[in-house]
């Protein structure tokens, strides 16, 4: 997908669908200034993303949405640029955390499955090449910048941009029409899609991380969807009662035909606090 400007606000955009789990990377640009965010998967489109980032102007930074496997593993393969990612996320590098081993971990586990060649090892970018972002912040690109915002529930490193004039967000794994949620904190996550909903209004397009871009009234929908959910799972949590069978009868706001949302959704009843 390409979007392009109109005269007043030059900041231009292009969506990269990865061939695992339609992960989308953006190519994004203002002024001859690019930034790359989630660049993924594999080399091949890496190596694609890299050119188109060259055709639009110099590359500025990239990002990383949230620490997870699949939206970290790229950088290698792209031209040498600063990786801006959350506070959380770059504290859990810097110290080496469980978390952040363990998406390496995974990283490694799923080129192997596949006979992927990168040359080396996943690993985390040079302390030297990391900056952190926090809510409040503001990431500069061209002659404009892009609003930070902190979105934990999914991940506690989870980062969200806001083009603010151009009313586009970048959510990372919220918001997708192809999965369910997939829960680390349910408290923090439903806050979150709380705080999204409340900026739909003011929205033309909503960029998940998984899927395609959405126009607000397709985002309200699933971000409702995936609130009913939550609500369901939460109830089901507070009714103690013996609750495998009631936890197993909610119903999944997508994906119901996909085994594996059926494993995340055991995943999210434990997060809650129950068993199936
Ligand atoms: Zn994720």
């Amino acid at each position: 997908m390409r979007y392009e400007p109109r005269m007043a606000h030059p900041l231009s955009f292009e969506i990269r669908t990865s061939g695992i789990w339609q992960m989308t990377s953006t190519v994004l640009c203002h002024r001859g200034q690019v930034v790359l965010i989630d660049p993924g998967y594999f080399p091949r489109e890496l190596a694609e993303l890299a050119q188109c980032a060259q055709a639009r102007g110099q590359l500025a930074g990239l990002v990383f949405t949230h620490g997870h496997w699949d939206h970290v593993n790229g950088w290698r393969q792209l031209p040498a640029a600063p990786v801006w990612v959350s506070e959380p996320l770059a504290q859990a590098i810097a110290q080496d955390r469980e978390s952040a081993r363990t998406n390496l971990r995974e990283a490694a586990a799923f080129d192997r499955r596949w006979y992927i060649d990168r040359g080396g090892p996943p690993a985390w970018p040079p302390a030297d090449r990391l900056r952190s972002l926090r809510e409040g912040d503001v990431l500069p690109l061209g002659e404009t910048q892009l609003d930070v915002l902190q979105l934990p529930g999914h991940s506690d490193d989870g980062l969200g941009l806001w083009a603010r004039e151009e009313r586009l967000l970048w959510v990372g794994d919220y918001l997708s029409p192809c999965e369910i949620p997939f829960v680390a904190d349910l408290a923090a996550y439903r806050a979150t899609l709380q705080r999204l909903l409340s900026l739909l209004d003011t929205l033309r397009c909503v960029l998940p991380g998984h899927g395609p871009p959405l126009s607000a009234d397709e985002a309200r929908e699933i971000a409702q969807a995936d609130l009913s959910y939550l609500d369901a799972l939460c109830e089901v949590a507070a009714a103690k009662t013996p609750a495998s069978e009631a936890a197993r009868a909610i119903a999944l706001p997508r994906g119901r035909d996909n085994p594996d949302m059926h494993e995340h959704h055991r995943d999210n009843c434990r997060i809650a606090g129950l068993s199936l």
